[in-house]
């Protein structure tokens, strides 16, 4: 799309539109992209162990040191604040997300996850049950779906026809037998790898349901949706094994009517995961060295040299460290290494862009019939909108406030070129008319549209990329550096991302 062919919605008799970019520096990564400075002049540092990211991956790692007692720690990020794809934002003095926005409860395998919440008193161990802090569980209503001109509660559209609903209990089934014969964990790690799984990540889950004769549009609507949701691609684009994942490695898939369904409870903050990687981040206050561009990485034979650019002072650091922790994502740890390992050089991984959008109204929206507002909102038929989160859902404080509303959007690789050239008033055009069939009102009760750009947000799991040896390799430190991010699950949550970090900091340590 070009930047010409965003524009919509055009309202003259309305106040020009408020808002503006946040939370991302898209020209510091691309920093990469150039000549590297001359480093004569760099200032020296140094750590035993430096970290490159302060992501979910880049602060787990951190803290798994320091447990460790690993104290000598650095890390490096380029943005001013830790935390990377799931930062907050802040509007009209009102916390809101700009990426990741929940977590559901952590199942059995995700142990050091869970460790986290316990140590965060987010659950406790009662007669040998988990009893979570409901204060942070997603709070009533959980979800609605606008579909045929009205809202209905939960996601998964209401069956159009006993065929529809055959095929709903047919996918079932076919989760819940690949769960039994394959296994599906999160993380990903913590699940055996067979042929079987291999056989499903050479297809595309759309391949793979409609040799299963799963066809029915409602059916395929919501399928594409969750792979849209978690993967940032459509059902055509992703293997059999990740839209098979997302369901078999946590909760399953629930038929209307299905006695044993339950919602799936998940954590929730009004700025979403923010919540999470500020109190990871806050420990490590001493250790963070943000707004550093890492440049180069270039192992050495006592240690691994790191040239990182200060962005404030516009002047070049050089780290010296024992061993270095790339927590960026694998196409950067590329990028950056002077000579990449043959894995990272053989990987392939895309990406898809994503744009965030918080809109702060002066007032509660019109609504359609059906469903009452619910935290999260999304519209059936919508193919880049996911939908939207409401940030005031979780607040306690029962004060009326202006509704903060966070929009999501998966966009198409073609698209990433326009996300970093167009003004941000066509983008929000662009997000204005995608809600504007769920709420007509929406931009006369606008105040201000801060708009979030992620060119590079998450990989995505193509057919092939979780079967690549490469991904297993660069689970092990190659020399003295070491790999943690979520891309090297394939895909992009905050368990694989914590874990990844752990992972990393165990194998540094051992
Ligand atoms: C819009 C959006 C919504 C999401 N929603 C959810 C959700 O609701 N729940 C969920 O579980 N997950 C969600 N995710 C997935 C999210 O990516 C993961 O949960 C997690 O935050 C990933 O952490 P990470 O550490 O692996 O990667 P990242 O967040 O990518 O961290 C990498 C870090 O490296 C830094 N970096 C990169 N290059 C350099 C360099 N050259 N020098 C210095 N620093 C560098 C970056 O600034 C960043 O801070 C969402 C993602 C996006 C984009």
């Amino acid at each position: 799309m070009t930047a010409g062919a965003l524009a919509s919605g055009c309202t003259p008799d309305l106040p020009p539109l408020q808002g503006g970019w946040v939370g991302t520096h898209p020209e510091r990564g691309h920093r990469l992209r150039e000549p590297l400075p001359s480093a004569s002049t760099a200032t020296p540092r140094q750590a035993h162990v430096l970290i490159v990211g302060a992501g979910i991956a880049g602060l787990a790692c951190a803290r798994e040191l320091q447990r460790r007692g690993v104290d000598d720690v650095a890390i490096l990020d380029l943005e001013p604040t830790a935390g990377g794809n799931s930062r907050g934002h802040q509007l009209a003095g009102a916390r809101c997300p700009i990426g990741a926005h929940y977590l559901p409860l952590p199942g059995p395998e995700a142990r050091e996850v869970y460790q986290l919440l316990e140590e965060l008193g987010l659950v406790r161990q009662q007669l040998g049950r988990a009893m979570w802090d409901e204060r942070h569980l997603c709070h009533s209503p959980q979800e609605r779906l606008f579909i045929d001109g009205a809202w209905q509660d939960g996601l998964l559209p209401a069956a159009d026809s006993p065929d529809t609903l055959a095929q709903y209990r047919r996918f079932s089934n076919l989760v819940a037998e690949a769960q039994r014969q394959l296994g599906f964990a999160m993380p990903t790690r913590r699940a055996r790898w067979t042929p079987g799984h291999a056989a499903l990540d050479a297809q595309t889950f759309a391949a793979w349901l409609d040799q299963h004769g799963l066809t029915a549009p409602r059916l395929r609507w919501y399928l594409d949706y969750c792979c849209r949701d978690d993967f940032g691609a459509p059902a055509d684009t992703v293997s059999a094994w990740a839209g098979l994942h997302y369901f078999a490695s946590r909760h399953g898939f629930h038929a209307p009517g299905d006695e044993t369904a339950e919602r799936e409870p998940v954590l929730t903050w009004p700025e979403g995961n923010a919540w999470l990687a500020e109190r990871l981040s806050q420990p490590l206050h001493p250790h963070l060295h943000l707004d550093r561009v890492a440049l180069q990485v270039s192992e050495e034979r006592e240690g691994v040299e790191v040239l990182a650019w200060q962005v404030p002072e516009q002047r070049l650091e050089r780290w010296r460290a024992r061993h270095v922790v790339l927590a960026t994502p694998l196409f950067v740890a590329r990028r950056l290494l002077r000579t990449p390992p043959a894995a990272l050089q053989s990987l392939r991984q895309q990406h898809a862009p994503w744009l965030t959008a918080n809109l702060l109204l002066r007032e509660p929206l019109i609504d359609h019939p059906g469903a009452p507002p619910s935290w999260d909102n999304v519209s059936h038929g919508s193919t880049r909108l996911l939908g939207y989160v409401n940030a005031r859902h979780q607040a306690l404080d029962p004060t009326p406030q202006p509704p903060l509303l966070t929009a999501y959007l998966a966009l198409p690789d073609s698209q990433r070129g326009a996300l970093l050239q167009a003004p941000w008033q066509q983008w929000a055009d662009a997000v204005l008319a995608d809600l504007a069939p769920t709420h007509p009102d929406l931009r006369e009760q606008l105040a201000r549209i801060d708009l979030c750009r992620f060119g590079h947000a998450m990989s995505i799991p193509t057919p092939g990329t979780r079967s690549a040896a490469a991904l297993q390799a660069l689970t092990q430190p190659q020399g003295r550096i070491a790999f943690a991010h979520s891309d090297l699950a394939g895909y992009s949550v905050f368990e694989e991302a914590y874990t990844a970090g752990v992972s990393a900091a165990r194998v540094v340590t051992s």
